[in-house]
């Protein structure tokens, strides 16, 4: 049995830049990833060439519509291997919250059956497996601080990058992603790219203030119109928080940065007042200890 993280992310910055002619958006963003995981268990199956998937998980599908599923058929097909495969997921990093959790898991289960078959493919190569499950997943294979670009598969690292804690609030409803995208006007898109102004700030040794202000996303404003609680609970967080808060992904979830973990604690502990999804975490960055 082996065992891989599947790190969730924020996005620092995301900036909508315009829609493609293959119906995707064109986006650049500063991505992170948090120490909020989910575990990843894999193993062969001697006698069976099916793709098993457990979890304590009740709110996702764990047949061939699970991201973490289809990252082992791809995964085996590219191999060229002919087994079954048994994924015990336990899901921690809520469902639908722009928080990337399934990319997260496909990009564990490719990274972790790579292991187990003796790495027959690179880190690369896993990312441009993993751009064929969705835009967010070849970010998942390699963690840390990156800026993605195109649809979000084209992934350019960061160093050094941003040292501070994340309190998370995930609002009480489900997000579709794609409904947001699709609600996206005109008026929305910012032409702007942040993320090089962002990654530079980081390269200066920047503290959080200085980078705070740059911190942006062109859905904020498309999914609170979309879902005005969301919104509400946005101005609740700030009041009560007395620090800015901002959206991840396409949301719902909210999160502030705190410099600390005592800092991070006294928001946890206000923001529980009110809500039932709170989470404390520090950005995790590969190879440093977390
Ligand atoms: P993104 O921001 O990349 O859209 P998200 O964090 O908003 O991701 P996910 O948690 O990945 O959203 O879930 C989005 C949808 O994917 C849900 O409807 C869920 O049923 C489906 N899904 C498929 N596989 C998984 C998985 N392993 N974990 C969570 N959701 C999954």
């Amino acid at each position: 049995m082996l065992l891989e993280r599947a790190y969730a992310k924020i996005n620092l910055t995301l900036n909508v830049l315009g829609k493609r002619p293959d119906g995707y958006h064109e986006v650049d963003m500063v991505m992170q990833s948090i120490d909020l995981s989910d575990e990843v268990a894999l193993e062969w199956l001697p006698e069976s060439m099916e793709i098993v998937m457990e979890s304590q998980a009740t709110s996702i599908p764990l047949d061939g519509r699970n991201l973490a599923v289809i990252a082992a058929e791809k995964f085996l097909s590219a191999a060229n291997l002919t087994r079954g495969v048994r994924i015990y997921l336990t899901k921690n990093i809520p469902v639908a919250a722009g928080l990337a959790g399934g990319s997260a898991d496909a990009a564990a289960v490719l990274r972790g059956l790579n292991r187990l078959a003796g790495h027959p493919f690179s880190l690369d190569e896993l990312a441009e497996l993993g751009a064929q499950i969705g835009s967010d997943v070849p970010f998942c294979i390699y963690n840390g601080c990156a800026i993605a670009s195109g649809r979000g598969e084209k992934i350019t690292h960061v160093q050094p990058a941003l040292r501070s804690w994340v309190v998370l609030l995930k609002p009480p409803l489900y997000v579709s992603t794609t409904e947001v995208y699709q609600s996206i006007q005109a008026d929305d898109f910012s032409n702007k790219r942040v993320s090089s102004a962002m990654t530079e700030r980081f390269a200066k040794g920047c503290t959080l203030a200085e980078i705070e202000s740059l911190i942006c996303n062109d859905l904020q404003p498309v999914t609170f119109r979309l879902y005005p609680e969301v919104a509400q609970l946005h101005r609740k967080m700030q009041s009560v928080s007395g620090l800015p808060c901002h959206m991840s992904g396409s949301g719902p979830t909210l999160f502030t940065l705190v410099p600390t973990q005592s800092a991070g604690q006294r928001v946890y502990n206000a923001l529980r007042g009110f809500a039932k999804d709170v989470y404390l975490a520090r950005l995790f960055q590969p190879n440093s200890g977390g």
